[in-house]
């Protein structure tokens, strides 16, 4: 029993919420209707009723998702290799001039040398 009364009726196409009906032979409970509370449709049994399951719906907007990107703090951020003035960008790959290397954006190294004013000379830490 998922405590779940939300369904999304056959019968009338909607949302709709789930009536239980008890069922008496004489003054013997046998069991129950299951129908749409909307339009009276019925189900055979609990497997045949088409619950709304709440997980299933989307509830975070495009906004939500893009916010969850920037995870990095302020430190970690500061050594990116993307900061670095080891970090060479061409249409084809993203390389380290320190470690003659393939290296992404995102990556951080012990080496982090931060981009000066001037982009030309870099000393290396040797
Ligand atoms: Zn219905």
């Amino acid at each position: 029993m998922n405590g779940s009364l939300e369904i999304h009726c056959p019968g009338c196409q909607k949302p709709s919420l789930l009536v239980r009906e008890p069922v008496y032979n004489g003054f013997t409970r046998t069991g129950e209707i299951l129908k749409c509370m909307t339009c009276g449709h019925t189900f055979e049994d609990e497997q045949s009723v088409p619950f709304v399951h709440r997980a299933d719906v989307d509830v975070f907007t495009d906004e939500d998702r893009s916010e969850k990107v920037e995870v990095f703090s302020e430190g970690e951020a500061g050594r990116l290799c993307r900061h670095c003035s080891m970090y060479v960008v061409n249409p084809f790959l993203q390389w380290c001039a320190h470690h003659k290397r393939e290296v992404q954006a995102t990556d951080s190294c012990d080496q982090f040398v931060a981009k000066g004013e001037d982009e030309g000379e870099a000393s290396l830490p040797l």
